[in-house]
């Protein structure tokens, strides 16, 4: 009797442990599992829309190079721009109603990002039509940049450089004080040359993002 009942309570005590042992198992997989949804929340897709008056290898070349470092990104076919975007008296495209007009057509999990040879502007400040090279909200569903008033020299790269610092600014970066790094205010002027990367801070807004980087 004194037997059968030890082993008794010695199958409770394993019984009660393995509860345990379950329950922490339980709760260690719950974490993982929200760890996991987390980080393979699905990512967003890049859309590049060309208007009509660029040449596809300059649009080829700019996605090119936005593929090293985010995989996840498509070319959509040439459009024109709207009507309501052209902006007479200065023979220009107004910058923010592209992105209006951009932003209207990105569903859920895109962003897209216009490109175009043509000079864009916006507002700034007191200044009604001010002449910009890309112009991007932060967060925004959709960006544009323009390769009008680059340098001739350079321009291919200076062109990728306007481009990924607009879509930095729709993934929810705001400007970098770093005179390298991508997101740095242009104040008007055109420093992508001295640009060479996203800076360490920057970087990690966007590995957050899924955005793959060699070196931080
Ligand atoms: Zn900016
Ligand atoms: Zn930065």
């Amino acid at each position: 009797m004194f037997i059968l009942l030890k082993i008794i309570i010695r199958v409770l005590r394993s019984s009660r442990f393995c509860f345990i042992l379950l329950f922490l198992t339980f709760i260690i997989s719950c974490s993982k599992n929200q760890q996991k949804t987390m980080k393979e929340e699905k990512p967003i897709t890049i859309l590049v829309q060309p208007f009509k008056d660029i040449p596809s290898e300059k649009v080829q070349m700019v996605t090119n190079e936005i593929k090293k470092v985010y995989p996840y990104i498509k070319i959509l076919d040439p459009i024109d721009f709207p009507e309501n975007t052209y902006y007479k008296e200065r023979n220009r495209y107004r910058a923010d109603s592209i992105i209006k007009f951009l932003s209207k057509n990105a569903k859920e999990g895109f962003v897209i990002i216009g490109l175009t040879s043509k000079d864009i502007s916006t507002t700034k400040g007191k200044i009604k039509d001010f002449g910009v090279m890309g112009l991007g909200f932060t967060p925004g569903k959709a960006c544009v940049a323009s390769n009008f008033r680059l340098n001739k020299q350079n321009s291919n790269e200076q062109f990728f450089k306007i481009a990924i610092h607009e879509l930095g600014h729709t993934q929810g970066l705001r400007h970098c004080p770093e005179k390298t790094c991508f997101m740095r205010d242009a104040q008007g002027k055109n420093p992508t040359d001295e640009e060479t990367d996203f800076c360490k801070k920057c970087k990690q807004v966007l590995i957050n993002k899924n955005w793959k980087f060699n070196s931080i």
